[in-house]
């Protein structure tokens, strides 16, 4: 974690720091002298750091647009760049579940009440093809293949 002592000295060498973009986010990198050194925003700017929105990395990047840089691309419906920190079914917290990390889902992730079903609930929502067709449940199958 950074300190705010650290934090202060980051504000003060952004002109060191490089941003980049790699897949769909953005990568920071406050250079060698900089204990946290790479630090991950996406779209939202929001850094996976813990700081979040007050991330130092996230001036980097807001820096780096005003210069012209290029965004990353936008991800696909229901494609998560992290795993939520709160369930989109039923806004309970979400962990990180690396089993469950996919291509075309993104970051995988449980939820703490729903467990694996509102992970399910949710992408099977996002990629249904319409409310005509009533849902199957391939939820069932899929989560327990994943208790092995
Ligand atoms: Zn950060
Ligand atoms: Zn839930």
């Amino acid at each position: 974690m950074m300190t705010s002592q650290t934090y202060t000295a980051v504000l003060g060498r952004l002109d060191a720091t490089r941003v980049t973009v790699k897949g769909y986010l953005y990568q920071v990198d406050f250079g060698p002298t900089v204990k946290s050194r790479h630090h991950t925003v996406d779209r939202q700017l929001t850094c996976t750091c813990g700081l979040g929105a007050s991330c130092p990395a996230v001036l980097a990047v807001i820096e780096y647009l005003a210069e012209g840089g290029a965004e990353p691309p936008e991800p696909p419906d229901g494609f998560f760049l992290l795993a939520p920190r709160d369930c989109p079914v039923c806004g309970a917290p979400a962990h990180f579940n690396k089993k469950l990390c996919h291509r075309k889902r993104g970051a995988g992730w449980v939820c703490s009440k729903g467990g694996v079903g509102h992970y399910w609930r949710y992408h099977f929502s996002i990629h249904a093809p319409g409310r005509g067709r009533a849902g199957q449940r391939p939820a069932l199958r899929s989560s327990a293949s994943l208790h092995r």
